[in-house]
């Protein structure tokens, strides 16, 4: 399997090859020369499988340049009961018959990154001891990426992560999650400054080329292909639990309603349909920074600058553009790399294209693409109704996705809604909702009375690097 960039500037690399990177040199994103396919035998045996062995089976049809026993080892390490506290790893709730959420956020920050992230921390270390390399990782976040990164890769030999955080901005809970950590690699950063400021400083120490080869500075962000066909795994997961596997000849089909940010998630969805998982509909839902839904609705993708990106109370989906989003573009527009060099050369200048009234646009059917977006009346109502009707708390971001789902849902469909969070994340917001604490999941009760560790900085990227020199032990 190899992978090329969307936007066609790359020679075909390995999977290991394109693990450790960001963005392709030609500023594109990795994406497969093609999908690998699952066969009706295949998808019959998968659905005995347990979590692990699943994984395995996904991510080996991804990355043939790990051997296989050590990818099988990998996965084993990774998804495991201690670390995602149930058996099942990503159990389903039944809310009512052809109603489902699959329960993605019990991993170690409550969040469904970790789905993704916590074999990411082991691939890394892996490929890192086999190479005898060390790597910086560098990162700016709002709130469940930096956790999830950290939570990651804390301990892992041959990785420091710095992370940057607004100072008081993310929840009390998320900043107790990360600022608790007392591993000696992982080093919080609390920048006077928003997000947007830790963004730029990313950025800035980025384009120091010469800094940023002598302290080998990596990334996990959102782009990162690994995580993408990690998340690949649980729509499988999700799509057995909900359907008979009795019915071959007429198979059974199902929705998926995913809380969209940067489009990650969703993506993986749309890699599993096209590697011909029956998937009937994606249901992508964004909150009030439609920027998605528009485009899914109108054929425009209208990237917003930062100053119109709305605070909402579904926070990790407070985004102005979807850097997954080329990705997709890039099957609709038929691999065409030179056309989504065109469009993204648009994109990149903060202006914005408009696929309306082209034959590509006519094929986010084809792509079983709907969409839909939720506000904060939206969220909270879903949240009482889902609370009232069957006694479950859902977070903020899972609200929007079952607001959109059952808005777009076709009858007769099974809907399968993904949780992104665990409702504890986003007290104020529940209590708002509800009147009441949500609960917390055992273990996590003390954890905003613990110490806390970090670096109070200003938004300066000549800070940062120099806090890097002083401890990355380069
Ligand atoms: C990251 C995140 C999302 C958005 O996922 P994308 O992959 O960026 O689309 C939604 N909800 C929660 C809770 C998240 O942490």
């Amino acid at each position: 399997m190899r992978y090329v960039s969307t936007r066609g500037g790359m020679a075909p690399q390995s999977f290991t090859q394109i693990l450790l990177g960001g963005l392709c040199p030609d500023g594109g994103l990795a994406v497969p020369e093609r999908y690998p396919q699952v066969d009706a035998a295949e998808l019959a045996a998968w659905r005995k499988l347990s979590y692990a062995e699943l994984a395995y089976e996904v991510m080996r049809k991804f990355c043939d340049d790990i051997p296989p026993d050590d990818l099988r080892a990998l996965c084993a390490k990774t998804y495991t009961k201690e670390a995602f506290r149930s058996e099942a790893i990503t159990p389903v709730k039944t809310l009512e018959p052809g109603l489902h959420i699959l329960c993605l956020s019990n991993g170690p920050t409550l969040a469904f990154k970790d789905m993704a992230m916590q074999l990411l921390g082991n691939l890394f270390e892996y490929v890192l001891a086999k190479s005898g390399e060390r790597i910086n990782i560098l990162g700016a976040t709002s709130g469940d990426t930096g956790s999830s990164a950290e939570y990651a890769l804390r301990g892992k030999r041959g990785v420091n992560v710095f992370m940057l955080s607004p100072l008081g901005k993310m929840s009390a809970f998320q900043t107790a999650q990360m600022f608790s950590l007392q591993d000696a690699n992982i080093f919080n950063i609390a920048v006077r400054g928003v997000f947007d400021d830790c963004q730029d400083m990313v950025k800035t120490v980025n384009k120091d080329a010469a800094f940023k080869q002598r302290q080998r500075i990596g990334a996990v962000n959102s782009i990162n292909w690994a995580r993408v066909a990690a998340q690949v795994v649980y729509y499988f997961r999700g799509y057995f639990a909900v359907t008979s596997g009795r019915n071959s000849a007429n198979e059974e089909q199902v929705a998926f309603a995913v809380p969209s940010g940067n489009f990650g998630n969703i993506c993986a969805g749309h890699i599993a349909r096209m590697m011909g998982l029956p998937v009937a509909q994606l249901i992508l839902a964004t909150n009030e920074n439609n920027v998605l839904d528009e485009f899914f609705r109108s054929g425009r993708y209208r990237v917003r600058p930062s100053s119109q990106v709305a605070q909402t109370s579904s926070p990790s989906m407070d985004i102005s553009k979807a850097s997954n989003f080329e990705r997709f573009v890039y099957d609709l527009v038929g691999r065409d790399s030179d056309l989504v060099k065109e469009l993204w050369s648009k994109v990149d200048a903060g202006g914005e294209f408009d696929l309306a009234g082209t034959p590509y646009f006519a094929n986010v059917q084809e792509y079983a693409f709907v969409s839909g977006s939720s506000t904060h009346a939206d969220r909270l109502a879903t949240i009482r109704r889902v609370y009232q009707d069957y006694g479950v708390m859902i977070d903020t971001h899972t609200a929007d996705g079952l607001k959109v789902g059952l808005e777009q849902r076709r009858p007769g469909l099974p809907l399968i809604c993904l949780e992104t969070a665990l409702p504890v994340k986003f007290a104020q917001t529940m209590r708002e909702a509800l009147g009441r604490d949500p609960d917390y999941p055992p273990g996590s009760e003390k954890l905003e009375s613990l110490a806390q560790r970090f670096e109070l900085m200003d938004a300066d990227a000549e800070a940062v690097k120099a806090h890097i020199a002083r401890h990355s032990g380069v």
